[in-house]
């Protein structure tokens, strides 16, 4: 199975260090990209392509990769009475999404510590979110294990077992002292899992600032929301904690405090490690929820903080594939990465000179298409910004211009096995 994306302006790779690759056409196979390049070196053989989408001159940029939410078991949000949550971000480019730890009406995550309960609420929600995809497309990483007083080595092996490969975020509550975290971290980390941890002062009970000793001994893998989620700790630990834990990736979140996420961005780039950083939302806690979130990130910290639109982008891409490479075979437009990537343009009236200058310039873009595994997913978000362009599919124009569709209700895709796309 074949498809062509091709005409495209700039191909906005989310790899750090390369930027916008060279070339105007994208050839996808089996749900991979197989080649990228100029129309002529992809050189498919048209007959053999059984979609073709022509992107107008518009941008092409991987899928984004949400890797901080809070999820329930299904696609709500009982926090805030909330329903469909993911599926409006797919609309908006997100293909791939992390969970830290579940939210659930009732359920004792916290209080008390539970570790039955824990472990129980990982593998359920592990399970529900195993084979479904909201918006029939999105990606899911869901279940992860709460550290509380209880939990057992031998519960992490079985934990490992089942296929659960994350610690919930350390730090955002606990009854563990600080050895008696770690000496749990390493029984996680010893089964192979990927631990992050909460930074900024907690709201939950038990929550606390993590120290820089204990993040030095710690050595996590991502110090969540540097920047507070929502309030930020000191600068002085801010720094230090960065500072210890150098292979740690840097999350910043959108709605949280802005001045510290710009101090984060000015001291890694005094250290020529703005690479570390990547972006989130914490979706859908009280704080965190909107679809737009990643997008909202990403020209937050383009345009106040001087990032360059196509870095910006791979702090929403790929530099959370590098950071979740054990796990994750997304965020990159290269070849043989999954074929998730979204088309951007800039919405009518911005300044920018394109999707990226419009970016740079702090506005919301719009998405044109969404595609995941080489399957186009929707060519609008709900009340999403209108693009300029559009994308013509097997010869014909997609666009949005009812107000009904375009505010609540885009045209989305189905695809048959066979290989037709159809529109809902
Ligand atoms: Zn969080």
């Amino acid at each position: 199975m074949k498809v062509l994306i091709e005409n495209i302006g700039k191909i906005v790779s989310g790899d750090w260090d390369k930027g916008i690759i060279k070339g105007d056409s994208v050839l996808i196979e089996d749900g991979k990209f197989s080649k990228i390049g100029f129309e002529d070196e992809v050189n498919a053989n048209k007959s053999e392509i059984k979609v073709t989408i022509d992107a107008d001159g518009m941008i092409l940029i991987p899928g984004y990769i949400d890797p901080h939410t809070h999820i329930s078991i299904g696609e709500y949000a009982p926090m805030q009475r909330m329903v469909g949550i993911l599926e409006e971000g797919l609309l908006n480019g997100i293909t791939t999404v992390m969970d830290e730890f579940n939210q659930f009406e009732g359920l004792p995550l916290f209080y008390p510590p539970d570790p039955e309960g824990v472990k129980a609420t990982a593998i359920t929600t592990y399970k529900a979110w195993k084979n479904y995809r909201p918006g029939g497309l999105m990606k899911v990483h869901a279940g992860s294990i709460t550290l509380v007083k209880g939990l057992k080595e031998e519960d992490f092996k079985e934990l490992a077992k089942i296929g659960i490969w994350r610690v919930a975020q350390i730090g955002g509550s606990s009854d563990l002292k600080p050895a008696e975290l770690l000496e749990m971290a390493s029984w996680a980390r010893k089964y192979g899992m990927f631990i992050p941890t909460n930074f900024g002062a907690g709201v939950l009970k038990g929550a606390v600032y993590l120290d820089s000793d204990f993040v030095k001994n710690l050595q996590p893998d991502k110090l969540a929301h540097t920047n507070g989620g929502s309030t930020a700790a000191p600068w002085d630990l801010t720094r230090e904690v960065m500072e210890v834990a150098p292979k740690a990736a840097v999350e910043l979140v959108p709605y949280g405090n802005l001045k510290m996420g710009l101090r984060v961005i000015e001291y890694l780039k005094s250290r020529n490690e703005l690479k570390r950083l990547i972006v989130g939302s914490d979706t859908p806690t009280g704080q965190g929820y909107f679809p737009i979130a990643v997008q909202q990130a990403v020209k937050f910290f383009s345009s106040l903080g001087n990032i360059p639109a196509p870095q910006a982008i791979a702090m929403a891409t790929g530099n959370i594939q590098e950071t979740y490479k054990k796990w994750i075979n997304t965020g990159k437009i290269q070849e043989g990465f999954e074929a998730d990537c979204v088309l951007i343009d800039k919405p009518p009236g911005s300044v920018g000179t394109d999707a990226l200058g419009a970016i740079e310039n702090g506005d919301l873009i719009g998405t044109a298409m969404v595609m995941v595994d080489g399957k186009i997913a929707a060519i609008h978000g709900r009340d999403a910004r209108p693009t300029l362009k559009h994308i013509k599919l097997n010869g014909k124009e997609l666009y949005v211009s009812d107000p009904n569709e375009a505010l609540f209700d885009p045209p989305r895709f189905y695809w048959k096995s066979t290989g037709e796309t159809y529109l809902l």
